[in-house]
């Protein structure tokens, strides 16, 4: 570990120490390593004897996820300030997901975050993008206030780790990875509850949500980018929840010579869609194409927001891939 971010990380720990209360929040749209890091830092700080609490978006969690908040999250600002936030997994200011007033009424930000292009947006910022998740940087600074790794806060952070890797299948699942897997999993994750949990318990509607985005797969640069998209009605038709699109974009990544995927769907608020993008074989670094979009990411795994229509996406994404794939 560089000394940089060991003295981030002694730096975060004494300054939840002198908190007088830590608020702990994720980025929208959470996904498991959001979630899972959220709650494992909620249940590590509270051993640690720190007052903490968890806040989040008032929008449901992604129902797959949903078993990992027993109560850790409120949706509601919490009384009083002058607290510490700690925002896990959010690569920018505006990504963190908290209710009103929660940002303003805080007096240190802590920044922990694994993606490369996080903009440091902290007064102390933990930022290790070689980290395969933010839930093994949740369990570095957990160690590092002398909390003992219980089952309760072991899974969430294995469900950070598992969900981020791909369950150990993405180009991020090195050594390091694996070791904090053994750890998680000593101390009373349980692999085959989380993958019951998070993997086999789809419902109907979401396949068939699926079924109607892999039916229109296009593909385009001689079939090395692969464009699909779903609208509000396709998510109202097939009573589909709103996190159900997850996963439509790991079918399109997955096919034979295809570089870049991309998925555009309509947003249900805010702007008018929401594109997610990954690339197959890290040729093209799609967070460049977000931040041509106006958002950002992993090289690998990237999105943006954005009011522009289906047609001029497309253009935006192609347009952006093709030198990388010239
Ligand atoms: P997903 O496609 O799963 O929604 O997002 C993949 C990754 O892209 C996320 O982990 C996050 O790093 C990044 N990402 C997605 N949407 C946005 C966005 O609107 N803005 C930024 N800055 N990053 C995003
Ligand atoms: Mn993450």
């Amino acid at each position: 570990m560089s000394g940089v971010l060991d003295a981030a990380y002694d730096a975060a720990a004494a300054a939840v120490r002198a908190a007088p209360r830590v608020i702990v929040a994720a980025h929208e749209n959470p996904d498991g390593d959001a979630i899972g890091s959220l709650v494992g830092a909620v249940r590590g700080l509270r051993a640690a004897g720190v007052d903490a609490i968890g806040v989040r978006a008032p929008d449901e969690l992604p129902r797959e996820y949903r078993w990992l908040d027993d109560g850790d999250t409120v949706t509601s600002t919490p009384e009083g300030e002058g607290w510490l936030l700690l925002a896990v997994d959010c690569g920018s200011e505006a990504r963190i997901a908290v209710p009103e007033g929660v940002r303003e009424r805080a007096a240190l930000v802590v920044d922990l975050d694994h993606h490369h292009d996080n903009t440091r947006f902290g007064d102390i910022n933990i930022v290790d993008a070689e980290a395969a998740c933010s839930a093994m940087m949740v369990r570095e600074l957990l160690g590092r206030l002398g909390v003992g790794l219980t089952p309760a806060i072991a899974t969430p952070l294995y469900v950070g780790l598992v969900s981020d890797t791909g369950r150990f299948q993405y180009s991020n699942t090195d050594a390091r990875a694996f070791y904090a897997a053994a750890e998680l999993v000593g101390t009373g994750a349980q692999p085959q509850e989380v993958f019951q949990r998070v993997y086999e318990s789809v419902q109907a509607s979401k396949l068939r949500l699926l079924a109607r985005a892999l039916g229109r797969i296009e593909l385009r640069l001689g079939g090395r980018l692969a464009v699909t998209w779903l609208t509000r009605a396709d998510i109202a038709e097939t009573g589909a929840d709103e996190a159900a699109t997850d996963g439509v974009i790991d079918s399109l990544r997955a096919i034979e010579g295809v570089e870049v995927a991309a998925f555009i769907r309509e947003a249900a608020n805010g702007s008018r869609h929401k594109v997610s993008l990954r690339s197959a074989n890290g040729i093209v670094d799609v967070s460049r194409i977000a931040r041509a979009g106006g958002g950002g990411g992993h090289p690998r795994a990237a999105g943006f927001s954005s009011d522009l229509d289906r047609p001029e996406l497309v253009a935006l994404i192609e347009h952006e891939a093709a030198p990388d794939l010239g």
